[in-house]
């Protein structure tokens, strides 16, 4: 299974200059690596102009409305980013949920919308406290909640993004970060589900990836220790320096 990185931008940079410049040098610092997807996920007003500097990576929108037109004010369709050509979703990212109020039945409307108009969806899940015993049921009921209806046929465009919130460096403080061994119980917690909603192999064919405070350092256990697919990036996003070690350190391992 390819790896794949993925960097949110989130609400960064200012400008869209600055986005195009930050695109630009992602994409040098990213020419060498090898075998792996990258992503960059810039707001909505950049995505045109980011999308036209990219050669290596590909593009990502963070959010999308599930209906197809009409009067939603401020809302996006999967259909317009598809035109400024996103491939890629990040849906149900927990800054949605705690801060915009998005909930589970939104989220799984969101990943409907995108896996049935053929692109990638990138479900975030996690848990909001440390508490180690109860990570693999929140996660759980997480995934059951956005996959509930979606044809198995097309989960083959789904990625799983595990993200503790309180390893999420803006959140974590003094919460301390994820360890390998918790990575990979959410992955198999993960797993389960999605293979007793579908089946086992279905369950082999979708990509678990990690997000949290992921750094140069670190990206190799997430793979290895933690068994994850791929890893979702956010402030070291930011810095094309640091992702693009991110990225090379991922591509050897
Ligand atoms: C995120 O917010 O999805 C994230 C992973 O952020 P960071 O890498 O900064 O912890």
């Amino acid at each position: 299974m390819k790896k794949i990185i993925i960097a949110n931008w989130k609400m960064n940079p200012d400008t869209s200059a600055r986005a195009v410049a930050l695109a630009r040098e992602c994409e040098q610092e990213i020419a060498s690596a090898k075998g792996l997807d990258v992503v960059l996920a810039p707001p909505y007003p950049f995505l045109r102009e980011v999308a036209s500097v990219l050669t290596v990576s590909s593009l990502g929108a963070q959010d999308v409305f599930w209906e197809e037109s009409g009067a939603y004010t401020g809302e996006v369709s999967v259909r317009q980013l598809k035109d400024a050509g996103v491939e890629y979703v990040i849906i149900g990212h927990s800054e949605r949920r705690i801060v915009s109020g998005e909930t589970d039945d939104m989220v799984r409307k969101k990943i409907q919308a995108v896996l049935e108009g053929s692109m990638t969806a990138i479900l975030c899940v996690g848990e909001r406290e440390r508490s180690g015993g109860e990570i693999p049921a929140f996660v759980g009921a997480q995934v059951r909640s956005a996959l509930g209806g979606i044809k198995k046929t097309l989960l083959k465009n789904l990625i799983i993004a595990y993200e503790p919130v309180w390893a999420i460096s803006t959140t974590s403080g003094a919460n301390g970060s994820c360890t390998p061994d918790m990575m990979f119980r959410a992955r198999l917690a993960i797993e389960k589900v999605v293979a007793d909603i579908y089946d086992q192999q279905i369950a082999k064919t979708v990509r678990i990836i990690y997000g949290g405070s992921v750094s140069p350092e670190n990206i190799a256990t997430i793979f290895s220790a933690g068994h994850m697919d791929g890893a979702l990036v956010g402030s070291a996003g930011l810095n094309a320096e640091k992702f693009g070690m991110i990225v090379r350190n991922a591509s050897g391992v």
